[in-house]
């Protein structure tokens, strides 16, 4: 099949490389030239464990090309697949102007009967506009296909070859068989459901996983109020299998660049429909409220932050990538800074600094980044930040070791010096 993605962001670079190995001839197209310049030199922007190799394979296969013309990328492609971003607006409502900027620009280019899969997550209600917007710059048949992505970064490839399911939005049966037909190699449940329950589907997975990392934080606030300890109350409620013992992350509540917006945008749809008192509204205002409480609560037990030297140790959002967007990092320097802290960060990938850069600098090893530190904050589990022997620093004062995600063992951080604080463990 020939496919064009039209974005080649995160999800974009990731499908092009998946598709095109399924023996498919792939273009990937994108407004930013210095994106494409780079991939075209087989060089992928950001970090994501196996991308790379994958890229250069199918590059030299020659399945796999890059360009940021439009007429070349469209004019041949029997499926696009649409990959740009949907960042959510100060109102938290979705802003499809990327969406709409896309279908301008390939809408004169189209074949009769192009498939055009929206794999950008958007709301139901969407394509209405989305279908107008082609329309008035073509005659020309076209199918609108809801194809959301559930990849994960960190393990992007592999959840791309092999997902947990496919979801196909659309009420054209034969859109649907060559849709399936493409997907068959994944050996995965492929779903036909409605375009708006595709759409809702996306958003739902999102929320639910959103919601139980919220529950989980809000019993481990309890939890501080005696001497439960959140490991504990895990281990004991995931033996009933309709709980399960897996995702359950206490820590400094949801981040990256889709659980925050994904359900922001849900809880500005409920508003916009009067459902004013819905969850998702009070999942997104708990989630924000989480890192500015958390500071304070650690500000009191360590004295103030004022003059403090804090060592944070992970920039990125989550382990095994090296995006920033919405990571903890991110909220809690300004906070530190603002109160008067002095960092020193560190991150195996990721590279990030806050808008003012006075008294924080990034630093290359834990070694350094810990070195007089007064408190070290562990931000992500980075393996070779958990697995560091801290007993190797020396303390030298009293200091502190906040583990932010329960990832350290804390007798053995208490034997090596130092007091540690984790989230709703005693
Ligand atoms: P991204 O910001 O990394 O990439 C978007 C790309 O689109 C950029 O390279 C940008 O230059 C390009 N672009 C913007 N306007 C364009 C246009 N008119 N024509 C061509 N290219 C254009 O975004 P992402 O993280 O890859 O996310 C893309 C979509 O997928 C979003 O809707 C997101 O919610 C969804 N999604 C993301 C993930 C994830 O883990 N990142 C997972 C599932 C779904």
């Amino acid at each position: 099949m020939k496919i064009t993605v039209v974005g080649t962001g995160f999800v974009g670079v990731v499908s092009a490389a998946v598709y095109s190995s399924l023996g498919n001839q792939v273009i990937g197209l994108d407004i930013d030239p210095n994106k494409i310049k780079s991939l075209k030199q087989s060089k992928v922007p950001f970090f994501e464990p196996g991308l790379e190799k994958l890229l250069i394979e199918q590059q030299r296969a020659g399945r796999l090309q890059f360009t940021d013309n439009y007429k070349k990328a469209i004019s041949e492609a029997e499926l696009i697949i649409i990959a740009v971003g949907t960042p959510s607006k100060k109102t938290g409502a979705v802003d499809l102007s990327y969406i709409f900027s896309a279908c301008k620009s390939l809408a004169p280019h189209i074949k009769p009967k192009v498939i055009i899969a929206i794999k950008s997550t958007v709301p139901p209600g969407s394509f209405t506009q989305i279908k107008k917007t082609i329309q008035e710059l073509t005659a020309k048949k076209f199918y609108l296909v809801s194809l959301p992505e559930f990849l994960k970064e960190g393990t992007a490839v592999s959840d791309t070859l092999h997902p947990d399911r496919v979801v196909i939005g659309t009420d054209n049966a034969q859109v649907f068989k060559k849709l399936a037909a493409l997907h068959q190699p994944f050996k995965a449940p492929v779903v036909k459901v409605g375009i708006e329950s595709a759409q809702m589907i996306k958003y739902t997975a999102n929320a639910y996983l959103a919601t139980r990392i919220t529950f989980i934080n809000q019993i481990a606030n309890l939890c501080e109020h005696n001497q439960a300890n959140i490991e504990e109350v895990i281990e004991g409620i995931g033996y009933d299998q309709r709980i399960g013992h897996h995702y359950w992350y206490p820590g400094l509540g949801y981040g990256g660049s889709c659980f925050p917006k994904d359900v922001k945008e849900l809880a500005a749809y409920a508003k916009n429909h009067n459902e004013t008192d819905n969850l998702m509204i009070q999942l997104d205002r708990l989630n924000e409220a989480r890192i500015p409480s958390l500071i304070n609560h650690w500000g009191k037990i360590v004295g103030g932050w004022e003059n403090k030297q804090v060592a944070i140790l992970g920039l990125s959002f989550k382990s095994n990538t090296n995006d920033t967007r919405e990571s903890p990092a991110s909220r809690i320097v300004p906070q530190l800074l603002s109160s008067g802290a002095k960092i020193k960060a560190y991150d195996p990938k990721a590279v990030w600094k806050p808008a003012n850069q006075q008294n924080y600098q990034q630093v290359d090893s834990i070694k350094t980044a810990t070195a007089k530190a007064d408190i070290i904050l562990v931000l992500v589990e980075w393996p070779e930040i958990i697995n560091f022997d801290y007993s190797t620093i020396k303390v030298s004062k009293k200091q502190f070791m906040i583990d932010a995600r329960n990832q350290l063992e804390p007798d053995s951080i208490s034997q090596a010096g130092f007091s540690y604080l984790g989230i709703g463990r005693n």
